[in-house]
Formats: structure tokens, C-alpha cells, sequence
């Protein structure tokens, strides 16, 4: 983020404010799990941990984590993991908290990088949506936009996934409190395809695939059941939108086809935004659609 100290944790996605451990005193170092607008998906992957939670929890101290336990530790938090989006005017002034209170803030899914499945509303009137969902909506105070958590404040690495994968995120908790950069690389899908001997689906069957554009992380888990990426991971470092669509196209896909797969859990990501924002702009309407 600009003018921030430190150099990048990691290439695009991450952004780091230092590379140091989480504290350097004999104390424990304290973790804490906060949560946004989100559906608690990536909470449940770090209590999926299980034997990996048990050995980390006997070098840290779990200070604040509700998913978990009622039971608080007053801050500063040394690690401060952050799931999920802004889109209440509440959240926005919490999550400045949040980063007062955290030496180090991470944050974790589609929700907290890129503002998750709500971010839909970006792309159309949130008082219709309010209108058709609540019974009543002069009750609901809500944003215009379901944000990123690093569109709020700074912060020091950001997670991907939908939900997030427990073998990376184990990684990203070791490496801060060990006080190097995490081992997680932001290439692409294709990758993982490549290691697995997962034959190419686009260019092999014909089926659709966002893989060549969406980061690592999952190990290629859809193509190797004979299923085309939806894109769960998000943006990988180098994403290049325009050469991947006449690809989307001649495998079958329409326009419409299209932007609905770049609008899911990673919908707001300001490429997968900007590349169906342009399909939309240039695209003639659907028989039927209005
Ligand atoms: S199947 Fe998809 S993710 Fe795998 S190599 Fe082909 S394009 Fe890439
Ligand atoms: S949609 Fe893509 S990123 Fe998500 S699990 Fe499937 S292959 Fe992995």
C-alpha cells in the first residue's frame, strides 16, 4: 500500500509492514481471530487444524478467537488473522481498531481479500437488494460496497481462498512467528494441474477453465475430477483476462457465461471486476433479458 515501510511479504498479493517475528520478548506471542461480514468458513479451517492448532496453541497464546472460546485476553495482539468483508459502517470503523490493537494483521479468504459474494452488490443498487431481502429495510444500515479488508487499513499479508487452504494457512501462522516470509507462491492453477499430471481440460476436452487465472492454493482440486476452475482462489499474480476469454468463448461459454463466473466470491478482485465490467459494457443483452 503506499507509503507504507517494509518490503512485500509476497509478490501482488501480499503486502508486509515488516518481516520480523510477531515479538521479541520471552512472553508467548498472542493470536487473535477477528470476524467481518463472512459465512465463518475460514474460521472453521484453522479449528480443522486440529494436531497442527495443538502444537501451535503450545507456542502462542489463542488470546481472542470466538469461534473457539467465549473466553478473552485484552490486546495489543502480536497476530491478529481477519476473516471476512466490510459492509457496514460499524465494520468500518472496527476493523480501524482491529489494526490498532494487532502488531501484525493477516487476512484470510475471498471475503477479507477481495469482499467476498456480498461484493455483488457493487455491481448493482443496494437499496434494491435491501427492498427485496428485508421486510424492512429502513432497519438495515448497510454500505454501497462490500470491501477488501486492505481497502480499509493496511495490512501485512493477505490469504486466499474460498474457503482458505489449512496447509497455507498453518504456513502463514509458522512463518510470522518465526519472522519470514511465507512460503506461499501466487502462481496459477495450471501449476498445480502440472504437478499432479492433471491432463489439461481446455486443451484436451474442450471444458472451460479458469485456472490459468486463478492463484494456487487448492492443489487443483476441480480439474482433477474433470471440472473447469470457477475461480475460488482469486486473482494469481499474473493474470491475463484478455487472452484467457476467447478461450472461455470457443469452449462454449456466452458473454453472460462469462461474467457470471468472474462474479462470485472473488467478484469484486479489481481484475476479475474490471474484465467482466468490460464484457458487460461491450456485450449486446441476451435474447429475453431486459
Ligand atoms: S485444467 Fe485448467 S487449471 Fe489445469 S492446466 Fe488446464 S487450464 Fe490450467
Ligand atoms: S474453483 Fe478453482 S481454485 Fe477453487 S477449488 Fe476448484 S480448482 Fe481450486
Amino acid at each position: 500500500m503506499p507509503g507504507r515501510p517494509g518490503r512485500p511479504l509476497g509478490r501482488g498479493r501480499a503486502a508486509a509492514r515488516g518481516t520480523g517475528a510477531v515479538m521479541t520478548d520471552d512472553r508467548r506471542p498472542t493470536l487473535a481471530v477477528w470476524k467481518f461480514a463472512s459465512c465463518d468458513g475460514c474460521q472453521l479451517t484453522l479449528l480443522d487444524c486440529e494436531d497442527e492448532l495443538l502444537a501451535i496453541a503450545g507456542r502462542i497464546d489463542i488470546a481472542y478467537f470466538l469461534e473457539a472460546s467465549s473466553a478473552t485476553g485484552a490486546g495489543p495482539y502480536d497476530l491478529s488473522l481477519v476473516e471476512g468483508s466490510v459492509t457496514t459502517p460499524a465494520d468500518a470503523e472496527r476493523i480501524r481498531h482491529v489494526r490498532n490493537v494487532s502488531r501484525r494483521l493477516v487476512t484470510i479468504g475471498a471475503c477479507a481479500t477481495a469482499g467476498g459474494i456480498q461484493a455483488l452488490r457493487d455491481f448493482a443498487d443496494v437499496a434494491e437488494f435491501r427492498a427485496a431481502v428485508y421486510a424492512r429495510p429502513e432497519y438495515i444500515d448497510t454500505l454501497a460496497e462490500s470491501t477488501a479488508i486492505s481497502r480499509n487499513v493496511p495490512v501485512d499479508f493477505e490469504l486466499r481462498g474460498c474457503p482458505i487452504d489449512r496447509g497455507q494457512l498453518i504456513e502463514v501462522i509458522t512463518a510470522f512467528l518465526a519472522g519470514r516470509r511465507p512460503d506461499i507462491p501466487d502462481h496459477s492453477v495450471c501449476f498445480a494441474c502440472k504437478r499432479r499430471s492433471v491432463v489439461c481440460l481446455p486443451v484436451a476436452r474442450g471444458i472451460p477453465c479458469l485456472g490459468p487465472v486463478t492463484h494456487a492454493g487448492c492443489g487443483a482440486l476441480c480439474p482433477a475430477y474433470g471440472r473447469g476452475c470457477y475461480g475460488c482462489f482469486g486473482p494469481s499474480g499474473s493474470v491475463n483476462l484478455p487472452a484467457l476469454i476467447p478461450v472461455l468463448r470457443r469452449d462454449g461459454m456466452s458473454d453472460a457465461d462469462v461474467v457470471r463466473v468472474l462474479r462470485t466470491f472473488n467478484a469484486a478482485s479489481p481484475e476479475f471486476a474490471e474484465a467482466s465490467k468490460r464484457i458487460e459494457e461491450n456485450s449486446e443483452p441476451e435474447e429475453g433479458t431486459p
